[in-house]
């Protein structure tokens, strides 16, 4: 076969099937294989690689390859003890939804290209607004991811605040326009330090102190401010720091930057999901009073990657930073919404269908309970860990994520944490990875898969202490051994067991 034929290309009857059997035998597994990295970068370029095949290969075969491909290299991150980084488990209803989107292979830019996108992402952006109890009218944008979602919300900050000191940025661009304050959290996230950069923000970026979980100290922030005076500001906050989960105090947090005239923006990348349980009313009290929020749909709403949301509160400066109306998409519908006046992308992935199948399902009520249920397993996770001698829980655990220190009684910390964790990957039980958190080295857990369960916490921790001790305990075989020799060699010095 040297030339493709349209009639080669037919068969999805014949392929999805076999994706289904494959799809079906990796998600049984997931369970219960080991949980760990594969190391097959070699054998992966033997499989899938070499020079690109000069003819054509049957459907039925590349399948085939791709699937071992897979068994081969995919991480095993759907594991319901895998606890890295914060990666979101994937529901089976948002996996449907998902299959759907490339079957329908909807792009939205103008509705008319995709009246299904359009409309779901109206539905969805006000289930959304309402779940979190945001303002009412604030606009949404359905993105690859936060980073996305923070360049997005910045986008329309940057407009904001220069329009209040009269200066168009669409329109006069960056060069010579008033300069912006930007005040952030000293431990943002690299993805919003990335978005200030792309816009052009960094130069005037200043580091605001927090305390030891990393929330915004109102006393630093009030010195920053005070420095800032009149000129355009956009502060950032985050409402869940990366290692320790920590959601800034918001209600001051707010009125302080608004009293000074200034723009809140906040990475919510995991934690803006805690807002659909009861912590809205504690830990998140004043949630509502930012201006903008970055989030993902793919950790907390555990929707497959890739998908971010951002939400900005003033509807006319989302849409005055962004909205487009090239000549050659004609749109005759004003009413409707037309993705491409909200997002950055033009052409996209319909990533909405996805949240809408996962919200749906949950509902309000089930959003909460999956959130609350990770909050409690990660609490459950640091007790377990916690009543070990040597183990050190290095955040207050509030939302799902524990920053761990095993402590060595005569090594350093830092190198035997990193011994933990690596033999607790080796192991195979569950898999997390370490992290810096006030310049210290710390194991990272992270609770965010539905199919989690109390029994995965448990096997998990258990391996964690299994390994600690195992490392203790050889570190004093090896003493007791090297002390032997030791004694051995000043033995033999004195002579005592010459013959
Ligand atoms: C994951 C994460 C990001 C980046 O989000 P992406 O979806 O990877 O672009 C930003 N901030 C925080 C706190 C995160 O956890």
């Amino acid at each position: 076969m040297d030339s493709l034929q349209f009639s080669d290309v037919e068969g999805y009857g014949e392929l999805l099937p076999r994706v289904l059997d494959a799809a079906l035998g990796h998600l049984d597994e997931l369970a219960h294989r080991p949980v760990r990295m594969p190391q097959t970068r070699a054998r992966l370029h033997e499989l899938l690689g070499g020079p690109l095949p000069l003819t054509s290969t049957p459907a039925e075969k590349v399948l085939e390859t791709l699937v071992r491909g897979g068994q081969l290299g995919a991480s095993p991150s759907g594991s319901p003890r895998y606890f890295g980084y914060v990666v979101g488990g994937t529901l089976p209803i948002a996996l449907a939804a998902d299959w759907l989107t490339s079957v329908w292979d909807q792009c939205g830019v103008i509705y008319d290209m995709s009246p299904l996108t359009g409309t779901l992402e109206e539905i969805c952006g006000e289930w959304l607004v309402d779940l979190f109890g945001l303002p009412v009218g604030t606009s949404t944008a359905f993105t690859p991811g936060c980073t996305y979602a923070n360049i997005l919300s910045l986008t329309a900050a940057r407009h904001a605040v220069l329009e209040r000191h009269g200066w168009n940025v669409r329109e006069q661009g960056m060069q010579g326009a008033p300069t912006i304050t930007v005040l952030a959290n000293e431990r943002i996230h690299a993805s919003v330090r990335r978005a200030l950069n792309v816009l052009g923000l960094s130069g005037n970026l200043r580091k605001i102190e927090t305390d030891a979980d990393g929330r915004i100290l109102p006393i630093a922030l009030e010195r920053g401010l005070k420095k800032a005076s009149g000129a355009p500001l956009i502060v950032c906050g985050q409402v869940g720091d990366i290692n320790t989960g920590a959601i800034e105090f918001l209600q001051p947090l707010c009125e302080q930057v608004h009293d000074a005239g200034g723009w809140v923006h906040l990475d919510a990348a995991f934690g803006l999901w805690a807002a659909a349980t009861d912590m809205r009313h504690t830990l998140l009290a004043g949630l509502e009073n930012a201006d903008s929020w970055a989030t993902d749909a793919h950790k907390w709403l555990n929707v497959p990657y890739d998908s971010g949301i951002a939400f900005i509160a003033d509807k006319a400066a989302h849409r005055a930073a962004l909205a487009m109306s090239p000549d050659y998409l004609q749109h005759n519908q004003p009413r409707e919404r037309h993705t491409l006046d909200w997002g950055l992308s033009m052409s996209a992935r319909s990533r909405v269908i996805p949240i809408w199948a996962a919200l749906t399902q949950l509902g309000k009520d089930g959003v909460a309970r999956m959130v609350q249920r990770h909050c409690d397993q990660a609490k459950r996770f640091a007790r377990l860990l916690a009543e070990e001698p040597g183990v050190e829980i290095a955040n207050n655990v509030t939302l799902n994520q524990i920053a761990v220190r095993f402590h060595h009684p005569t090594h350093d910390t830092d190198t035997h944490t990193q011994n933990v964790t690596d033999a607790f990957q080796h192991e195979g039980i569950g898999w997390a990875q370490t992290s810096i958190h006030n310049e210290r080295k710390i194991l990272r857990l992270s609770i965010i898969n539905w199919a989690t369960t109390e029994d995965d916490i448990d096997r998990a921790a258990e391996s964690l202490l299994r390994n600690h001790r195992r490392l203790i305990h050889q570190g004093d075989m090896a003493r007791c051994a090297q002390s032997v020799i030791t004694n051995h060699r000043r033995i033999k010095e004195a002579g005592i067991l010459q013959p």
